[in-house]
């Protein structure tokens, strides 16, 4: 069997601080989980999730360092680290993407035309960026796995097909963990809860003919993109619908799409643009109404006694502080669900890192 090595010098290290597991080269994941704290949410962040982009772009790169930032103010940290994740590899990538533009992306020779559809000139800190992004992901799901639930600081580009990027998504951080862990042989069916308020087509498109994959996906229908993939399952849902009809939807599908699936574990987006003061969202949810939301997925899923794994998404302001606070929101769901619940502890004895 194929074993990623997740290299402990880089996943298990704190970002500028001192941490029971940095700099310990034999520890795996597994060890580092016992020393800590079981009330505390495993989170993954790595300074290169924020690169630069032009002064004004659409795109709110400075939300990845501010989400950082407030996420430590609020002492949502256990042990006071992240766990820091390594740059995606070339093999791990290219297990959800076209080999041919996995190699244009990390040789920073990506056509314009694909460019202009991702949003961005893929300059070095861009690649670069997107590959931490995803390896932070394929960390949150192995930490999940270990710890019951863990998030990323990032991650949630689900727009990126197959054969290329779009709509500000270089990387399906999503698909490649996803293909990691199963060519790892540490999870067999996977269930993404895509609550984002875009379509996922890149996750349908990647996934379109893989059974043990599901893909649900709960979005505005006149929003991006246009032409979408279908998922397995897709809700669509009326410009301005707000906290009691998207709720009403979510509570009376994700049993059911859970029960089906049965997944080994749940990748969750928590694209915080369904709100109603979004700048590229169609829906109404309140603050309140985000949170429940949060809330509602990962009870759900943590109940059922299956790992859940949250991505950031979507979300969109010029007001930096305003959209962080909003995106911590699935840290806090997360972490408030974590001391209610006891941590289902699930030893793979895949997960080696060293
Ligand atoms: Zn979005």
């Amino acid at each position: 069997m194929h074993r990623f090595s997740l290299d402990p010098s880089v996943s298990a290290t704190d970002v500028g601080r001192s941490s029971p597991c940095s700099g310990v080269a034999a520890l795996s994941v597994a060890a580092c989980a016992a020393i800590t704290d079981h009330m505390s949410v495993p989170i993954v962040h790595h300074p290169a999730y924020c690169a630069s982009l032009p002064a004004n772009h659409r795109f709110p790169m400075d939300k990845f360092r501010a989400v950082a930032a407030l996420i430590e103010a609020e002492g949502l940290l256990g042990e006071g680290r992240f766990y820091k994740p390594r740059a995606a590899p070339f093999d791990w990538v290219a297990l959800a993407h076209d080999p041919v533009y996995v190699d244009q992306v990390f040789s920073t020779n990506v056509p314009k035309a694909v460019a202009r559809e991702i949003g961005f000139d893929i300059r070095p800190d861009i690649a670069a960026r997107a590959r931490y992004a995803t390896g932070g992901t394929v960390l949150t799901g192995y930490l999940a796995l270990e710890h019951g639930i863990a998030c990323n600081t990032a991650g949630g580009s689900h727009h990126a097909r197959w054969k290329q990027g779009a709509g500000f998504c270089v990387f399906n951080d999503v698909a490649v963990a996803i293909r990691v862990m199963q060519a790892d042989g540490v999870i067999s069916r996977a269930l993404v809860i895509d609550l984002d308020v875009h379509q996922g087509d890149g996750t349908a498109d990647i996934f379109r003919h893989c059974d043990s994959v599901v893909t649900f996906s709960m979005h505005a229908r006149k929003n991006y993109p246009v032409r979408k993939v279908p998922s397995n399952h897709d809700i669509e849902l009326p410009d301005g619908a707000s906290d009691n009809s998207y709720l009403a939807h979510l509570a009376a599908r994700t049993t059911e799409v859970l029960k089906r699936a049965r997944p080994d574990i749940v990748f969750y987006n928590a694209g915080v643009d369904p709100y109603k003061e979004d700048r590229l969202g169609r829906l109404a949810l309140s603050r309140a109404g985000l949170l429940q939301r949060d809330e509602l997925v990962i009870q759900t899923v943590r109940q059922a006694g299956i790992p859940l794994a949250g991505v950031l998404g979507g979300g969109y302001s010029e007001d930096i502080d305003e959209l962080a606070d909003r995106h911590v929101t699935l840290h806090r769901a997360a972490l408030a669900c974590a001391k209610n619940q006891p941590t289902v502890q699930r030893t793979t004895g895949h997960v080696q890192t060293g």
